[in-house]
């Protein structure tokens, strides 16, 4: 469970309505039960329920049960899509092992789409299913040309392109990748367009970047959401978590 306090033994929290409602009604905990608990910062903790009525209590920190671990590093940057499918992509982002999601405004998205507290709740939501112990950091919503920017040079971007020649996508990892050299591989972006595509100049745009590899994933074109998780599974399989 997610809770934003610090931890140290001996911290009493009070349950908000949902958390309440989940240990006490969903999970049927009670008195003395003990749940992990974590903040994204201090490792995950063991704590002590302790109701205070029917719908309500306290928890009680006791010990930690695990260090803090570090998270990998993949940003994942993604033009904003209708609300149900933001969740849906938000979810999967931190599954497949995002450390930070970016949501970039193109010509065809519009920045208002984004709820960043909704987005956050999912992130968290997926972490707390997950079992690790960090939360991705959630931007709030910039320009396409500001959030390239903001990538450092040595960064790998795999730009998702359904134009892009079809070729092997594992070799072409791979060769970026180990033109980049270092140990471990380079630190990696994937960005993914909306769903009426990036315009001809945003995407001259993103190749103009230095050490950026266009990428298809295949014949088919594959919704924004679909091509999120691809993407990330190819990542993650030639290059590993670890980064
Ligand atoms: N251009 C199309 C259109 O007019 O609707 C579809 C864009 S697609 C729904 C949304 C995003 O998913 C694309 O910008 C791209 O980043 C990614 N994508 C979809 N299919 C892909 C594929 N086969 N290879 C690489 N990326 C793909």
């Amino acid at each position: 469970l997610y809770l934003d306090v610090p931890m140290r033994a001996g911290v009493q929290h009070s349950l908000d309505r949902a958390q309440a409602n989940y240990l006490l009604g969903v999970l049927r905990r009670a008195q003395g039960d003990r749940v992990l608990v974590f903040n994204g910062r201090d490792g995950e903790w063991v704590a002590e329920i302790r109701p205070t009525g029917r719908k309500a209590g306290d928890l009680v920190l006791r010990e930690q049960a695990r260090p803090q671990t570090q998270a990998g590093d993949l940003h994942y940057l993604f033009a904003p899509l209708k609300a149900a499918r933001l969740d849906y992509v938000a979810q999967k982002a931190v599954e497949m092992g995002a450390s930070l999601i970016q949501p970039v405004i193109t010509r065809r998205t519009q920045g208002d789409r984004i709820k960043h507290e909704r987005l956050a709740a999912n992130a968290i939501e997926a972490a707390e299913q997950c079992g690790i112990l960090t939360i991705p950091e959630i931007r709030e919503a910039i320009p396409l040309p500001a959030a390239l920017a903001a990538l450092t040079p040595e960064r790998l971007l795999v730009f998702c392109d359904e134009d892009a020649p079809i070729v092997d996508p594992v070799a072409a990892l791979r060769h970026a990748a180990a033109e980049q050299g270092g140990n471990g591989g380079p630190p990696l972006a994937v960005v993914i367009g909306p769903e009426g595509g990036f315009t001809p100049e945003e995407r001259a745009l993103v190749l103009d970047r230095p050490n950026t590899v266009r990428l298809s994933l295949g014949p088919r074109i594959l919704r924004a959401d679909t091509a999120a998780v691809a993407v990330m599974a190819l990542v993650q399989a030639v290059l590993g978590d670890g980064r």
